[in-house]
């Protein structure tokens, strides 16, 4: 047919119109899958576990009953509090667990980044985490504000691997005290928010995690940061949080592995990126069993049960819960049992160690 008829045939006209009026956004778009595969849905660990990276702001009142029947429908027998603050908060809230549900929560420890250029600030920040420890602090926890807003007394941006901060993490490796560090974002945070950027809804939905190249300083270099200051610190157990923003690029994570044997790798937040390359991913847990923490991040006690069944299922095709980190589908590991008790308790249990070894088998 001919353009100019086309035009004018009445019947191509309507079909012409029907497809204009279902263009529709991406957001819209949710299409119910119709594949029929075996179906494995788990609301429970196979497991007892330890999720290492948690934020309860409440912990320091009331007597916790609704939180640990939560966790035990889970299987979670033991809950890292990462947004533990320090001094008195962080005290009240060790002393509140102990008399309320003592082993079920460790608290980490938060560094109190104001008047850092000032003399003296270091030795002040020292004192205060060996009091957080004498506290009963577990580990500690560094937020990413640390790299991109935390400022010195003269407005310059704290770096991550800021000489000023050494001796803390040296603290850190003498009272054997984990640090769990969270460093920059998802790198499509600085890319281009175009057509092509994968975390395009995310950016959408949530204006403020957009950085563009330079804000405050490149991807890259604040992850190089990162690793320089693992680097200088062999003696102390990092937690690299959220797979170090590397899950989408496991090749590259198990070279730094190799290269930096101080540094675990917990998955929270980041599950949707091993639920969509799960020969990969289980490649990866079976070279790194023995350094890969189980973590969560948000308190949703619902969307456990995607972490459960990436890890424990072959299902496949099965749906995540979040579109904004992925609209795409996961697909479960199949690990090994051994592998399992690892993830989920036995690596935890080595690494942080005022965890009671008592509640696993
Ligand atoms: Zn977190």
């Amino acid at each position: 047919m001919s353009k100019f008829n086309a035009l004018l045939c009445p019947l191509v006209l309507a079909a012409g119109l029907l497809h204009a009026q279902q263009k529709m956004d991406f957001e819209k778009y949710d299409p119910v899958s119709t594949l029929v595969v075996p179906e494995h849905p788990l609301k429970k660990a196979k497991f007892p576990f330890i999720d290492v990276h948690n934020h309860q702001r409440g912990l320091g009142s009331g007597n916790l009953e609704n939180l640990t029947r939560d966790m035990d429908a889970l299987n979670m027998k033991v809950m890292v509090n990462l947004s533990g603050g320090n001094g008195s908060g962080l005290k009240a809230m060790t002393d509140n667990v102990k008399a309320n549900a003592p082993k079920r929560f460790i608290i980490f420890a938060n560094i109190d980044f104001s008047g850092i250029g000032e003399q003296g600030w270091t030795e002040k920040a020292v004192k205060q985490l060996q009091a957080d420890y004498d506290a009963g602090a577990g580990g500690l926890k560094v937020f990413k504000n640390l790299g991109l807003s935390v400022r010195d007394n003269s407005g310059k941006r704290v770096t991550v691997d800021d000489p000023r901060l050494d001796a803390i993490w040296d603290k850190c490796g003498e009272l054997k005290m984990p640090v769990l560090i969270h460093t920059a974002d998802p790198k499509p945070f600085w890319d281009p928010m175009d057509d092509h950027n994968e975390r395009w809804l995310e950016l959408q939905t949530h204006p403020g995690r957009r950085r563009g190249p330079d804000n405050p300083a490149p991807w890259e270099t604040l992850i190089a940061e990162q690793h320089r200051m693992f680097k200088k610190h062999p003696r102390t157990t990092f937690i690299d949080a959220h797979f170090g923003w590397y899950a989408n690029d496991l090749g590259h994570l198990s070279k730094l592995m190799d290269e930096m044997p101080n540094i675990v790798v917990e998955f929270g937040a980041v599950i949707a990126e091993l639920g969509r390359q799960p020969k990969m991913a289980r490649q990866f847990f079976e070279k790194y069993q023995d350094r890969i923490l189980f973590g969560k991040d948000s308190w949703q006690p619902d969307e456990y049960a995607t972490y459960f069944r990436v890890l424990e299922t072959a299902d496949e095709y099965f749906p995540y819960h979040k579109k904004y980190h992925a609209f795409w589908r996961m697909y479960g590991m199949n690990l090994p049992d051994d592998i399992l008790r690892k993830v989920y308790y036995k690596n935890a249990l080595r690494i942080i160690p005022r965890i009671d070894k008592s509640l696993f088998p």
